[in-house]
């Protein structure tokens, strides 16, 4: 099976900046892609090389197998960080408009109903919450019923439940055999729909793999933390590796099945503590290791502008 999206080391500069460096990528047809990376990393510019919107300096973009230009337009889906839409339109108008600019277009009230959004509703676009907002975006870009969607950072500024509503609507696309590619902030959401996610810093892409692949290989181990007035000196003849934390100590490569064993290191030398945290190392450790970027999203705290 021949990929579906391919970059083949694309370099795009702006002025002094190179924004990509060298970009290899390939995508399965079927495939969910999630491109992370702090700012400035070159993810718009990737997306845009791949869509057609920018021209590479050097290096070759093919969608199913020929330059983004040459692709016919009912195969493709877009929707950019800045969609923005005219406010004054009910939902099903604005997606009654998208569908209007294709031979084929998919069943408005359908596509409505498939992120959704009551078809009925009277509501302008501009009066309905982020959340809505989005799903009827959503569902513009897919009314020409592409087989390849392109997805910039899609559920920014929504809040949870609404992040959580996108999130159904991308896992039904891809049950339905939709290629996604996605760029995000949130490590949350790239570890939860993408099959496969490439991590891009300064214009290369510096890792990529599953999930599970780059949480194995860079994540790091399962940790303990201790909430304690303990250094790790307290420690030091107990035989873990520990290091000192804002609340206390990080007991570090802890299995579930070693923290008993943890707590008694504790007991026996007097050491008192408030709490214990396990975790497993997650995708954001896996940015936080391979970038130098300390503002990783956290999908679920974020501050949402109303
Ligand atoms: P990201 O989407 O990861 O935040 P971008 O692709 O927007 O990254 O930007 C990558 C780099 O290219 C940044 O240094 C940015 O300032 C620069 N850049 C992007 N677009 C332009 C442009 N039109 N003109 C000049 N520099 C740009």
């Amino acid at each position: 099976m021949s990929p579906v999206v391919v970059a083949d080391d694309v370099t795009k500069r702006y002025g002094d900046t190179v924004a990509l460096d060298g970009v290899d990528l390939a995508i399965d047809d079927g495939e969910v892609f999630a491109l992370i990376g702090p700012n400035g990393a070159g993810k718009t510019t990737l997306t845009r090389c791949l869509t057609g919107t920018r021209t590479p300096d050097e290096g070759a973009v093919e969608l199913f197998g020929a330059p983004p230009g040459e692709v016919q337009a009912d195969r493709l889906g877009l929707l950019p960080q800045d969609f923005n839409p005219p406010d004054r339109l009910t939902p099903r108008e604005l997606v009654d408009y998208y569908a209007g600019l294709y031979d084929d277009p998919r069943d408005v009230d359908g596509l409505l109903e498939t992120v959704g959004v009551n078809p009925e509703v009277e509501t302008w676009y501009g009066d309905l919450s982020g959340g809505e907002q989005r799903r009827t975006c959503v569902a513009a870009a897919l009314a020409n019923d592409p087989s390849l969607l392109f997805v910039d950072e899609p559920t920014t500024g929504i809040d949870p439940a609404g992040r959580r509503a996108l999130w159904r609507v991308f896992e039904d696309l891809a049950a339905a055999g939709t290629t996604v590619f996605l760029t995000t902030h949130y490590m949350a959401e790239a570890q939860r729909l993408a099959d496969r996610v490439g991590l891009l810093a300064d214009g290369r892409i510096v890792a990529s793999g599953t999930p599970d692949e780059l949480v194995a290989a860079y994540g790091g181990d399962p940790a303990l933390d201790v909430d304690t007035d303990a250094t790790p000196d307290d420690l030091a003849d107990a035989g873990y590796t520990v290091e000192a934390t804002d609340d206390g100590l990080r007991v570090q490569n802890i299995a579930p099945e070693d923290i008993g064993g943890v707590v008694d290191a504790f007991e026996s030398r007097d050491i008192a503590f408030d709490s214990l945290s396990w975790s497993e190392p997650d995708l954001e450790d896996v940015y936080l290791a391979l970038t130098d970027d300390p503002d990783v999203v956290d999908a679920d705290s974020e501050e949402v502008a109303a």
